[in-house]
């Protein structure tokens, strides 16, 4: 079996918080319905999840929401509790979460952190930035919340990330929320730009709250700061998707991939879907309780979901930088009947991006690819009783330089970039 990921929409569409452009906010039962998993769809949906991925030793579980706290701490035991009886010898199990961060305790966090759950923060810059569109239901900013929350995620050492929606609050302010970013020592940050739909319309023409000139001008200026002296040293998953591609390996995210994404959504009731864009009866894809899961993962309209980007509106077919983009993403195709018209929404953007940083990103692909060449050298010089490297000798990577000043220079060698 191919690999599959499952996010699960934990709580459905619940959640304490109402930020201006959440696009989980309704779905087919009304606005922000209180509904929870029940133990039986688990019951039903790991022992068969653990069966499908058991060839490919991978489970990949994502517990999203509305906000996934909300199901209470006994409900990942129980979850955690399943994984681990029903998994097959040498699968490795992954659990990653999306929180807004305001509900984390101690007791949460020390959880996090002795089950290794990758916890993803909801963040969109300092006080003045954040509270603007990321409000309670009375109104109040959750700035202080979330911050307080991360402090015990960072405390309890759980592994983190920062989801940064970017939206007219701070698509002007790219230095400064970077700025904000790094004072905070966040390592691993991901940006999404805010958007006016939502998932249960999946028809409906996408409308962003910013403009592709704003978000472009956004990237390149993020981009300027990350890159600073040619050895960037926090990831942001966009550029590092970016520098995937240049690297001719697979873009893990589906965005920027030859297609839709290989994962499937499931709602609380065992509903599944192809993607979170897409929650409506319309691209139900079957149900836990009803339906096999190699039968769903294969069925017509999942196959149609996975092919939906090809063929590329013309636009994409003719455009320089079409093995780096991939197209975009369909839900944010202008016009979605007519692929020959209408690219993605953010397409002038990424054009800006890619004129941008395309000398800077080939500069990385290829001191990465040295880099690589020369740890290689370095094990296989060891290995064969070779004589140790000094600094003054050549490069084993074949650059010619001096090593100090090429794959063992300190400053290259503390980037992030040479070390995963
Ligand atoms: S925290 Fe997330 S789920 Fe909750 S309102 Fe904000 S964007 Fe929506
Ligand atoms: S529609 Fe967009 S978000 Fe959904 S899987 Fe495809 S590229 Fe990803
Ligand atoms: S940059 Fe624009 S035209 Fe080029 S592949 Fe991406 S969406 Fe298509």
């Amino acid at each position: 079996m191919p690999p599959l990921s499952v996010m699960f929409k934990t709580v459905s569409t619940d959640c304490n918080l109402d930020c201006s452009y959440c696009y989980y906010r309704e779905s087919i039962e009304g606005m922000r319905v209180r509904r929870r998993i029940e133990p039986a769809m688990l019951e039903r949906f790991v022992p068969a999840y653990m069966d499908y991925v058991a060839d490919t030793g991978s489970a990949s579980f994502a517990w999203q929401g509305g906000e996934p706290l909300l199901a209470g701490l006994d409900f990942f035991r129980n979850a955690v509790a399943l994984q681990l009886r029903h998994a097959h010898r040498g699968t490795s199990i992954s659990n990653a979460l999306q929180t807004n961060a305001t509900l984390v305790t101690d007791e949460w966090a020390t959880y996090f952190s002795e089950h290794n759950f990758l916890v993803g923060v909801s963040l969109d810059g300092p006080k003045e930035i954040h509270d603007r569109e990321r409000k309670d239901r009375g109104g109040h900013g959750s700035f202080e919340r979330v911050m307080a929350g991360l402090e015990r995620i960072r405390r309890h050492k759980v592994d983190f990330n920062v989801l940064c929606v970017v939206g007219p609050h701070n698509v002007g302010m790219a230095r400064e929320t970077m700025r904000f970013f790094r004072r905070e020592g966040v390592d691993y940050l991901q940006f999404i730009p805010a958007m006016d739909f939502q998932s249960i319309d999946p028809e409906k023409p996408p409308a962003y709250l910013i403009t592709a000139e704003a978000y472009g001008e956004f990237l390149v200026q993020v981009f300027d700061e990350w890159y600073g002296g040619g050895a960037p040293s926090i990831s942001i998953r966009t550029f590092d998707n970016f520098l995937q591609s240049f690297l001719g390996i697979q873009n893990d995210l589906c965005v920027h991939a030859d297609q839709c994404d290989a994962g499937i959504v499931v709602e609380y009731n065992g509903d599944i879907y192809p993607c979170d864009f897409y929650v409506h009866p319309q691209w139900k894809l079957g149900n836990v309780f009803e339906d096999e899961l190699a039968t769903l993962c294969t069925s017509p309209r999942r196959t149609a979901f996975l092919e939906q980007k090809q063929p590329l509106p013309a636009q994409c077919q003719r455009c320089n930088y079409r093995r780096c983009c991939k197209g975009g993403c369909p839900r944010a195709r202008v016009s979605p009947d007519d692929n020959s018209k209408d690219s993605d929404y953010f397409c002038s953007s990424y054009i800006r991006f890619f004129e941008h940083a395309e000398a800077k990103l080939t500069m990385l692909r290829d001191r990465l690819a040295n880099r690589l060449r020369y740890l290689q050298q370095v094990e296989l010089t060891l290995a064969s009783g070779g004589p140790k490297q000094g600094r003054n000798d050549r490069c084993l990577c074949g650059s010619g330089r001096k090593q100090k000043a090429c794959c063992a220079d300190p400053a290259f060698a503390g980037s992030y970039l040479w070390r995963e």
